[in-house]
């Protein structure tokens, strides 16, 4: 079995987590009944520990602890790979792919922020994600029973509730509103319900990380007064802002112009691995002031400073072969995919350990508590994550780590998945219309 059962000591381990929250929430609330109740909570742990006498608090599994929270990702690329490549979503795509429908569900993923992306260079941006979106649609309309669109906390929670996926867009680069608000809202009717308002190129009215920090001439540096009208409209309709990919101008001046808390939909810790795409400190406290969120990407490249080199290394042993790929016209980015693939061998041992991931969440919980630190995967845009995130059956693991490293369970449902969905409410519009 892939993710072996941890002894339970005692006896209550068919006591569901629900079931023991419940009851424990009872006996907090009801402390001068207490007394009452002393033979009932004896003659319950008697009959679950049989022969033991000891009183020991219950132990959850990580399953169980997995399985009660609601887990969210908020960035999976596996849109554009089935639209590239001529894949079925709905499929069996193990070996292909870190994701499909029925990996999805085995990994316990409650709610999937399905990532429409293009680069700078797509000639009608717009339209390249109104066709990413369509290509969801179908497979929901393939599969109702399990995967809904739920882009509002109520729909979300019923959908949950029912046993199915909640399927959400997220926008991956602001260029695809062609500078154009009418765009975004489009955008946000369709199900998007937040945009990183740059990729790697920057917009007219936002610069990205990458050209903050290159050499290479960028036309303004932070939002422009449009940048900041963008900002304005995604508070209004309900359209969280993601901070991932955009520099640091542009960070401080979103965190000036929000009236609503952000995400960075898919970025880690800059003090552990200072990458340009990481956050610093300033900015990790700065996103939990303002009652957002931060979800940990899992590519080696944001979590270890060495990967960079080791990557270089990689490359330069398989250099001919990469040049030739290069002139038959394949893409560079499927290149790396392609050399990652074939010699998975030495791919594997650059991998860090899954402890170096739990840095980076350990490094926001001692910086600014709980509240403010969640999973952002990445799946199906990164080309390494650390030992055993081999895809989205993976998620259990860090719940064990959770659980091993002395998270409480109340904790760990909060970055699996309750912080998210509370910047997500607190970003929708009061139904009061105010
Ligand atoms: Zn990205």
């Amino acid at each position: 079995m892939k993710y072996p059962k941890k002894t339970i000591k005692c006896g209550i381990r068919g006591f569901k987590y629900t079931r023991w929250k419940a009851f424990s929430r009872v006996i907090a609330m009801n402390t001068p009944c207490l007394m009452k109740c002393i033979p009932v909570v004896v003659l319950i742990l008697l009959v679950g520990c049989k022969t033991e006498t000891k009183k020991e608090v219950p132990l959850l599994s990580y399953e169980e602890v997995h399985d009660e929270a609601i887990l969210v990702d908020t960035h999976n690329d596996i849109l554009l790979h089935t639209m590239e490549k001529g894949l079925v979503f709905d499929g069996d795509l193990h070996g292909q792919t870190h994701t499909d429908l029925r990996r999805l569900r085995e990994g316990g993923v409650d709610v999937n922020f399905f990532s429409i992306w293009c680069d700078g260079s797509e000639e009608t941006p717009f339209d390249f994600a109104m066709a990413e979106m369509d290509s969801l649609a179908l497979v929901l309309e393939r599969n109702p029973d399990k995967i809904v669109l739920a882009p509002d906390t109520r729909t979300l929670e019923k959908v949950v509730e029912d046993g199915k996926i909640a399927a959400i867009y997220g926008i991956e680069g602001g260029h695809m509103i062609e500078d154009d608000l009418e765009k975004l809202t489009r955008l946000y009717e369709r199900g998007a319900r937040y945009m990183t308002l740059t990729w790697n190129n920057s917009t007219a009215w936002a610069s990205s990380a990458a050209d903050e920090t290159s050499d290479g001439e960028t036309a303004h540096m932070g939002l422009t007064d449009f940048g900041k009208q963008v900002v304005q409209r995604m508070n209004t309709l309900g359209m969280m802002v993601d901070v991932s990919h955009i520099g640091e101008q542009t960070f401080w001046d979103v965190i000036r112009t929000t009236s609503k808390p952000v995400i960075a939909s898919h970025s880690s810790v800059h003090a552990i691995c200072p990458h340009p795409r990481n956050l610093k400190d300033e900015q990790i406290k700065a996103i939990a002031k303002n009652g957002g969120v931060v979800q940990l990407n899992f590519y080696t490249a944001f979590l270890d400073p060495d990967f960079g080199q080791k990557t270089e290394d990689f490359m330069r042993r398989h250099q001919a072969e990469k040049d030739s790929l290069e002139q038959s016209g394949m893409h560079v980015y499927l290149v790396e995919e392609y050399l990652f693939q074939k010699y998975q061998e030495e791919t594997d041992a650059m991998r860090p350990p899954l402890s170096l991931l739990m840095d980076h969440m350990d490094h926001i919980v001692q910086l600014v508590g709980p509240d403010y630190v969640g999973l952002g995967s990445d799946f199906d845009g990164i080309t390494s994550a650390p030992q055993g995130l081999d895809d989205v059956t993976s998620f259990p693991l860090i719940t064990q780590a959770m659980l091993e490293n002395g998270y409480a369970v109340e904790d760990i449902h909060k970055i699996l998945g309750g912080n998210l969905l509370r910047v997500l409410k607190a970003n929708e519009p009061d139904p009061r219309g105010d």
